[in-house]
């Protein structure tokens, strides 16, 4: 049997470079290899989109066609809807039971989550708070052992497997498996800012459909060094949101080697560097961009609903087992 792989991203605006290097470039090498499932998680969206889910509606044919513009094929994984899939919700409310609002709370990447969405303690709506341990059901729904993703995403792993463990033990069970992260090719890509990642909510991304005018505007404002004013000064490498993006994009390392080395010692100018990553970025993007002029919205409509009814199918097996474990009866 092949080893199954699950990943998935929320339907809160359109893709962008950060999913490219994160986590969408690990899912189509592997959907070969492995039993491919990629979620749209709209139901994790609206527990901080609760207020706007016409944006969700909208976002999910967006991120279906990112999915198809940058090559998972639908032939090789089943992209399927969170929401379409009920089983994943009452898997939810049993992983509820064996997780404290401490354990919760201590989340790393929820805490920097609930600080940038300004949620305090007392505010933060639950289901928000609770997420990992949707995140946790869908994995383990479909016996996922592998998670392509940023490695913020390292925290859910762990929680998932503790649920897991403690699921298994107190069930006398093996039914459950745990997981792995298997990580993007450059950690978290910086937002343009310089200041946190690259974030669909927090505008500060290159979207995988933005337009190359777009795209050049966004690299001409990029963060660079404060400190390197005038051309001569020497510059920092570090925290330079242009350094990052040619790390993650560029095919000729070398030459981004004499950049850092030529922008360290003085005399290397903000705006050539801008261009040449601009150069780099369009020829990633070029491609996406044609096969992403030719999807409509009925085809994505139609591939999503074989793909949930599939992964539905799948989802329900792991939650037979999961009700015989705990002794809950099929009436
Ligand atoms: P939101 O702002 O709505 O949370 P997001 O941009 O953080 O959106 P998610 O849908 O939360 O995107 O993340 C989906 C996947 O993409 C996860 O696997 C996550 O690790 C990965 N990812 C998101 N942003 C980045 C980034 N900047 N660098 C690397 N991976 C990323
Ligand atoms: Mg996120």
């Amino acid at each position: 049997m092949k080893p199954v792989m699950l990943s998935g991203d929320r339907p809160t605006g359109k893709l962008h470079l950060g999913h490219l290097v994160g986590s969408l470039q690990q899912r189509v090498r592997l959907q070969t290899t492995h039993q491919a499932y990629v979620m749209i998680a709209d139901t994790q969206a609206l527990t901080d989109h609760m207020h706007d889910p016409q944006l969700i509606q909208r976002a999910i044919l967006d991120v279906a066609k990112d999915y198809l513009s940058v090559g998972i094929n639908p032939e090789q994984t089943t992209i399927f809807l969170q929401s379409g899939i009920p089983e994943l919700s009452e898997l939810t409310c049993y992983f509820l039971n064996l997780v404290t609002l401490g354990r919760l709370a201590r989340n790393p990447t929820v805490k920097t989550e609930m600080q940038q969405k300004g949620y305090r303690n007392a505010v933060v709506p639950a289901g928000f708070l609770c997420y990992p341990v949707s995140q946790a059901a869908d994995i383990t729904a479909f016996q996922a052992n592998c998670v392509p993703a940023g490695d913020d995403q390292l925290p859910m792993i762990e929680q998932t497997n503790e649920l897991v463990r403690r699921f298994n033990t107190l069930y006398q069970t093996s039914c459950l498996k745990e997981c792995q992260l298997y990580p993007g090719t450059t950690g978290r890509l910086m937002g343009l800012d310089g200041q946190s990642k690259a974030s669909k909510s927090l505008n500060n991304a290159i979207f995988l459909s933005d337009t190359p005018d777009v795209v050049q505007q966004k690299v001409m404002r990029m963060f660079t060094d404060p400190q390197h004013v005038r051309v001569n000064d020497p510059g920092h490498v570090a925290g330079n949101a242009v350094f990052a993006y040619l790390d993650a994009f560029c095919p000729d390392q070398t030459q981004v080697a004499r950049f850092k080395e030529h922008y360290q010692k003085g005399g290397l100018g903000d705006t050539v560097l801008k261009q040449y990553l601009n150069d780099v970025l369009q020829q990633v993007l070029a491609p996406i961009r044609t096969i992403r002029s030719t999807l409509d919205d009925t085809t994505i409509i139609s591939m999503l609903r074989m793909g949930t009814h599939h992964a539905r199918s799948a989802a329900s097996h792991t939650l037979q087992q999961v009700r015989d474990a705990m002794g809950i009866y099929s009436l």
